[in-house]
C-alpha cells in the first residue's frame, strides 16, 4: 500500500473544529488509497503554556522534567485526532513516542533519532488500520525517559517517519500556504515559492524562518525524502504549497531567495579578558557544557595593553538565544570563580535581533554583502555583529530594527519580483 505522511502543526489543529477539518483531509487521503501517517503538534499556544509552567517552577529546571512536562500536548492531539477520524469511518489509532518507539538519544529538549522501528505501526496496518496517529516532537530515551525534540519539533517527526516508512511524500500542512521569499507575516510583498533547495532551506531554517525545523531539512535531503508545505485551511491538491527539493529541479535561480529573521537573539560580552592560547577554549567550553546554544562568535584583535592589565587583552563577544542567558551568565561567573577565566565585566544586551539574507547563488555573486549594508546603512541600521557562510550572510541588530530591516532587505535584493 502507498504511504503518505500528514503533519499538522500548531494552528492547525487548535481546536476541535480544526481537529476535524486536518482529519477530512486525511480520509480523503485515504480514500485515495492511501495509508496514512498523521504527525500532530500539540494545540497552538500548549506548547507555550507548559514551557511556561516549567520556567516558573524552576528557572534552572531538570531537562528530564522538562521533556515530562512539555510532551504532553502532542498527546492530547494524537488521541484526539484518532477519535475525530475514528468518527470519520477510518479505522485510526494513536502512537505515543514510547509506543512505536521512536528510540532517540538522551540530550533532553533537543534529543536526536536513533531508530524508528516500522514493526508495531506496520502491525497495525496489517490488521486494517488505515491511519496512525503519532505524537509530533516526541521519542524515548535509551534509560527509558520521554526526550522532545527542540521547538518545532514535530516537523522532524514527520520526516524521521516519512524516511522509515519509504512515504511517497513528506507533506507539512500550516498555517501559510507554502514557503515564502521571507515570513509573510513582516511583509506583504513576500512571494510564495514554488520550489526550494533544501541547502537553502536548511540555511533559511537554522536562521530562523520556523516554518520547518532545521533538523526536518536535513533528514529530508539525507533520505531524499519529498518535502512539501501547503495549507491546512486551503483546498490543496498535488500541485498546492512548496516543494523542498535538490538544487537541479529548480530552474530560476536568484542571487538572494530569502530573508530570515530571528528575533529572540542576545548578545554578550565579556570585557577585557586575557589575550592568550586557550581563552576560547575556555570561555566556549563551559558554555557548551552548560547547554548554551553560541552562534555568533566576535573577538577583537588587540593590538596594545588597557589599564591595570599587564598583558595583552581582548574583549569576546558572542551571541545565543536570549532564553538562555540566565545559563550563559552562570557558566562564565562559574569560571571566573574557579579562575579559569577572568573578566572585568560581563555586558548582556537581550534586545538584538538576528537578520540574514540566503541564497545559492552567492556562491557565484560577489557583492551581495555591500548591497546588503548600503540597504540597512540607508535605514539607518546600526550593524553590531556580521557573520558570513558560503551561502549566507548575518547581521545582529537592534531588536526594534528588524521588521524593518527584513522589508528593506526583501526590497534591496528584488525578492517580491517573480
Ligand atoms: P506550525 O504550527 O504549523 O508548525 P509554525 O508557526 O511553526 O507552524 O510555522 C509557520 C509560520 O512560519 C508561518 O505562520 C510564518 O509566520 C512563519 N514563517 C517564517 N518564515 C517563513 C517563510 N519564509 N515562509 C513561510 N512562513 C514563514
Ligand atoms: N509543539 C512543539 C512546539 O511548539 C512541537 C511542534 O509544534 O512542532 O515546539
Ligand atoms: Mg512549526
Amino acid at each position: 500500500m502507498p504511504l503518505l505522511v500528514m503533519k499538522f502543526g500548531g494552528t492547525s489543529v487548535a481546536d476541535l473544529a480544526r481537529i476535524k477539518n486536518a482529519a477530512a483531509k486525511v480520509k480523503r487521503e485515504v480514500e485515495r488509497g492511501y495509508d496514512v501517517i498523521v504527525i500532530v503538534s500539540a494545540m497552538s499556544g500548549k506548547t507555550n503554556e507548559l514551557v511556561g509552567w516549567v520556567e516558573q517552577t524552576s528557572p534552572l529546571f531538570d531537562a528530564r522534567e522538562y521533556d515530562a512536562v512539555v510532551s504532553s500536548g502532542e498527546n492530547v492531539t494524537a488521541g484526539l485526532m484518532a477519535l475525530t477520524l475514528q468518527e470519520m469511518d477510518v479505522p485510526a489509532r494513536s502512537w505515543q513516542g514510547w509506543q512505536v518507539p521512536i528510540l532517540t538519544t538522551s540530550a533532553h529538549s533537543s534529543a536526536r533519532f536513533i531508530d524508528i522501528p516500522s514493526t508495531n505501526i506496520a502491525a497495525k496496518f496489517a490488521e486494517g488500520f488505515k491511519v496512525a496517529v503519532v505524537a509530533g516532537f516526541q521519542g524515548v530515551s535509551p534509560e527509558g525517559r520521554i526526550t522532545t525534540l527542540g521547538r518545532g519539533g514535530s516537523d522532524t517527526t514527520a520526516v524521521a517517519f516519512a524516511a522509515a516508512f519509504k512515504a511517497e511524500r513528506c507533506d507539512i500542512y500550516t498555517d501559510v500556504d507554502g514557503v515564502y521569499t521571507t515570513d509573510p507575516r513582516i511583509t506583504g510583498k513576500a512571494r510564495k515559492l514554488d520550489k526550494i533547495a533544501f541547502e537553502e532551506m536548511l540555511e533559511l531554517a537554522s536562521l530562523g524562518a520556523k516554518v520547518l525545523q532545521t533538523r526536518s531539512v536535513e533528514l529530508a535531503m539525507r533520505y531524499k525524502v519529498r518535502l512539501r508545505v501547503l495549507s491546512s485551511f486551503e483546498d490543496t491538491d498535488e500541485t498546492s504549497g512548496t516543494l523542498v527539493c535538490d538544487e537541479d529541479e529548480i530552474m530560476e535561480s536568484k542571487v538572494v531567495s530569502g530573508v530570515a529573521y530571528s528575533r529572540d537573539e542576545a548578545k554578550m560580552t565579556l570585557v577585557t579578558v586575557e589575550d592568550r592560547p586557550g581563552i576560547a577554549a575556555a570561555i566556549f567550553g563551559p558554555l557548551s557544557e552548560a547547554g548554551v546554544n553560541v552562534d555568533m562568535i566576535v573577538q577583537n584583535i588587540s593590538e596594545k595593553n588597557y589599564g591595570t592589565h599587564t598583558g595583552a587583552v581582548t574583549d569576546m563577544t558572542f551571541s545565543c538565544p536570549i532564553n538562555q542567558v540566565a545559563r550563559a551568565k552562570k557558566a562564565m561567573e562559574d569560571a571566573r570563580a574557579t579562575g579559569s577565566i577572568s573578566y572585568d565585566d560581563l555586558v548582556v544586551d537581550t534586545d538584538v535581533a538576528k537578520v540574514s539574507v540566503v541564497g545559492i547563488g552567492m556562491r557565484s555573486h560577489a557583492g551581495v554583502a555591500a548591497t546588503m549594508f548600503k540597504s540597512l546603512a540607508a535605514e539607518n541600521v546600526n550593524i553590531k555583529v556580521i557573520a558570513t557562510s558560503e551561502i549566507k550572510i548575518s547581521v545582529l541588530i537592534d531588536r526594534k530594527y528588524m521588521e524593518l530591516a527584513v522589508q528593506a532587505l526583501h526590497d534591496a535584493f528584488g525578492l517580491e519580483r517573480a
